[in-house]
């Protein structure tokens, strides 16, 4: 993997032959996979206390060695959501936090969390279901004190129904997992919900203003480079428009039968299902 090594924007820089790390200031740190063909980032905001790692990418390495070089405190680790391309370094970890679900908490047998097939939908690209212990439940709506550094939990179902955010009031940025991001927008899938992610999509909206950086999954290349997917108010305010559209209307929209592919902005392209088909 030392060959043909892509470009990088500023600020990341690789950490070793496979990820990209990139630190953005105020207490977080985006670490990249170019290499991995969906290009996850998953996110560590550290604070005074302890820190929490948002997302782990899918596996195809160790994340744990990434964290670990850039904070020694206490690591909690959080999922954005349950699909296997953030789910993967879960089980490396001591402390997995999770939202706080009757149907998650359901899934927890002796102690163990076990992946559903297509909750994981890992099969797809051929990776194994790791099970994991949690050892916290977080409400919609708690409160992350990291230490001088905290993060609101939010519940934006959609993308799917355990989809969640995390938003840093004092640094003015959300961390929003496959919520939204710059590249094709998942909302066909099983478990995704047209309606609900167009509510959701307008509640994130409202909670964001017109400087507010929104830290996305995915869709990192820029200009021919690697960099930080990131987007802003005006694109939530696009997308929660196309999803809309897409739940409102059972007829053709966009092209193409499945899914139906919408245009949403010069950044993001939806590819959504049909209002039938959800849940
Ligand atoms: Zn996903």
């Amino acid at each position: 993997m030392n060959a043909d090594k892509p470009a990088l924007q500023a600020p990341l820089r690789w950490f070793d032959s496979y990820y990209v790390v990139g630190d953005l200031g105020e207490g977080a740190f985006a670490i990249g996979e170019p290499f991995y063909g969906q290009c996850n980032f998953s996110y560590l905001i550290v604070g005074s206390q302890r820190a929490l790692l948002f997302d782990t990418g899918p596996g195809v390495r160790d994340i744990s060695a990434v964290v670990s070089a850039l904070t020694s405190l206490p690591v909690e680790v959080l999922p954005s959501h349950l699909h296997f391309d953030h789910t993967g370094n879960l089980h490396r970890f001591a402390a997995v936090a999770l939202l706080n679900l009757p149907a998650l908490r359901a899934q927890v047998h002796e102690g163990v969390f076990s992946l559903g097939l297509y909750q994981s939908l890992g099969f797809i690209e051929g990776f194994k279901r790791e099970p994991f212990r949690v050892a916290h439940w977080l409400d919609s709506g708690a409160e992350i004190d990291l230490g001088d550094r905290r993060l609101l939990l939010v519940n934006l179902p959609g993308h799917t129904a355990e989809s969640v955010v995390l938003v840093d009031g004092l640094a003015n940025r959300v961390f929003a997992g496959d919520f939204i991001y710059p590249s094709e927008i998942y909302a066909f899938l099983p478990g995704a919900d047209l309606g609900a992610y167009a509510a959701s999509a307008r509640k994130l909206q409202a909670m964001v203003n017109e400087q507010t950086r929104i830290l996305g999954a995915h869709g990192c290349e820029r200009q021919g480079q690697v960099d930080v997917p990131t987007l802003g108010r005006s694109d939530v305010q696009a997308l929660a428009s196309a999803l809309e559209q897409a739940a409102h209307s059972n007829g053709p929209v966009g092209t193409g039968w499945f899914p139906r592919i919408m245009p949403v902005n010069e950044r993001m392209i939806l590819w959504a299902k049909y209002p039938w088909m959800s849940r």
